[in-house]
């Protein structure tokens, strides 16, 4: 059936850069044998899930929404893939992103725009935007996704669905073609939080192949998405994630959001986060310095693309001929940006400042988890902005993720779920509800609680 929607609908909504119809049959019809020999499987097994084409797999091209990858077939699967295999889930094809997640919208795609299935003018939010519209628009129950900056809360909310940045280590990064390892974090879509639960549980867990995995039980999001109860629960509204640059539409429904958690026995406060104001600056001296170091390895050398092999040149100009075609403007303006900060005598100066407040903002969220025991924000503070909108404006599309930055430079864990439409436009409006390190299970809690 969703093989078929796909061929239906994927034609406007180009969430999908490869499908693979005959290899998933094949392995859905293998799950339906093993399940009909008495073999007691998990709960998804056999259940579709479209994974974003910036994890390595095996059995299908893997491109990071990238020129200078196209045609490279991974020779081994990432952990998340080969965990969604394991829990018999049918990867259906590989999704549409930003160019090595930089962006949020994928506009910065290689292969194209990905559209909103809500109005196809629309973004459909980036980097993971293929994976929200194929979950969005019923091609896929369940999708993959990867947060760095905001690149699954931010894509989930604007097609209103459930996503999911676990805690920072608690989903494996090996595999995932990186793009700022110290942020960079697996995490799962769904149209409902029990369900975002279920995959979330399905591919967590230690990986001793990541030296950033966290050794550590995973939280207990299933248990806590269907206990979906707030009595008691203290939660503060993020006093510096809201108003002024909000979207009247975006604040009336996360307002309303708050006073059912209210009406639902939770405790809510106002909490103040002073130091938010600057997790977008600092992130993007630390993500764009960390791409820069990461994207070295795209040198014509190793994978994909090579330009200017005829025995003449230096390995140089190979290089760079290959790097000039291969990459898109924003990945170049990030590799740039990234570099600058880096070198020498201007470290100090940005990145090393730009780690500073990074700790500052750790401490924000130290401070506030002796408050309370989430916060809750907007999850963007914008609906769907029109393909084109923001394209040329790098400023205007970094604004997107003002508000699900600061989960990531502390690492903690966050979901958007959908909380109405907003009455400007009629489109989604997220949720965003954080919880410390490790206690992903209350984001799940409060997220089924509004849902
Ligand atoms: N939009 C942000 C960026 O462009 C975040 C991307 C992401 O989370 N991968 O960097």
């Amino acid at each position: 059936a969703h093989l078929d929607r796909i061929t239906a609908v994927d034609g406007r909504i180009k969430a999908f850069l490869h499908v693979d119809a005959e290899t998933a049959l094949a392995q859905a019809r293998a799950v339906d044998e093993r399940r009909a020999a008495g073999e007691r499987l998990g709960p998804l097994a056999g259940v579709p899930i479209a994974h974003k084409d910036v994890f390595t797999t095996a059995d299908m091209p893997t491109t990071a929404g990238s020129k200078i990858l196209e045609g490279w077939r991974p020779p081994y699967d990432a952990t998340i893939t080969r965990r969604l295999r394991e829990a018999g889930l049918v990867i259906i094809g590989k999704t549409n992103m930003d160019e090595f997640a930089m962006g949020s919208s994928t506009e910065n795609s290689a292969f194209g725009p990905t559209r909103n299935p809500w109005n196809l003018d629309r973004i459909p939010g980036g980097s993971s935007g293929g994976s929200s519209a194929a979950v969005a628009a019923y091609e896929a129950p369940l999708a993959t996704g990867t947060d760095t900056g905001g690149s699954i809360r931010q894509p989930a909310a604007v097609t209103g669905i459930v996503g999911t940045k676990p805690t920072y280590g608690g989903s494996s990064r090996y595999g995932l073609i990186a793009f700022a390892s110290s942020l960079d974090t697996p995490g799962p879509f769904a149209r409902t939080v029990l369900d975002a639960a279920l995959l979330h549980e399905a591919f967590s867990g230690h990986d001793p192949m990541d030296s950033t995995s966290i050794d550590h039980p995973v939280p207990p999001v299933v248990e806590a998405a269907r206990r979906a109860d707030v009595a008691g629960l203290r939660i503060g509204v993020v006093r510096e994630l809201g108003g002024e640059g909000f979207q009247p539409g975006v604040q009336a429904r996360f307002n309303e959001a708050v006073e059912l958690l209210e009406s639902l026995g939770a405790k809510v406060t106002e909490v103040s986060c002073p130091h938010f104001t600057y997790a977008l600056p600092a992130y993007y001296l630390i993500a764009p310095s960390e791409c820069s170091s990461n994207l070295a390895r795209f040198d014509a050398m190793r994978y994909g693309l090579r330009i200017g092999d005829d025995g003449a040149r230096s390995a140089e100009e190979v290089m760079a001929l290959t790097r000039a075609e291969g990459f898109g403007p924003e990945v170049k303006r990030r590799i740039m940006l990234g570099t600058y900060a880096l070198s020498s005598g201007y470290y100090d100066a940005y990145y090393g400042k730009a780690q500073q407040v990074r700790t500052l903002i750790i401490r924000d969220f130290e401070a506030a988890f002796e408050q309370v025991d989430v916060l809750v924000s907007p999850t963007t503070p914008t609906t769907a902005f029109p393909i084109g909108d923001r394209v040329d404006d790098p400023m205007a599309m970094y604004l997107a993720d003002l508000a699900t930055i600061p989960s990531n430079l502390a690492g903690n864990a966050a979901i958007s779920v959908p909380c109405g439409l907003a009455e400007e436009d009629g489109l989604p409006v997220g949720l965003q509800v954080m919880a410390p390190t490790l206690a992903d299970d209350r984001v799940y809690r409060v997220g089924a609680a509004v849902e």
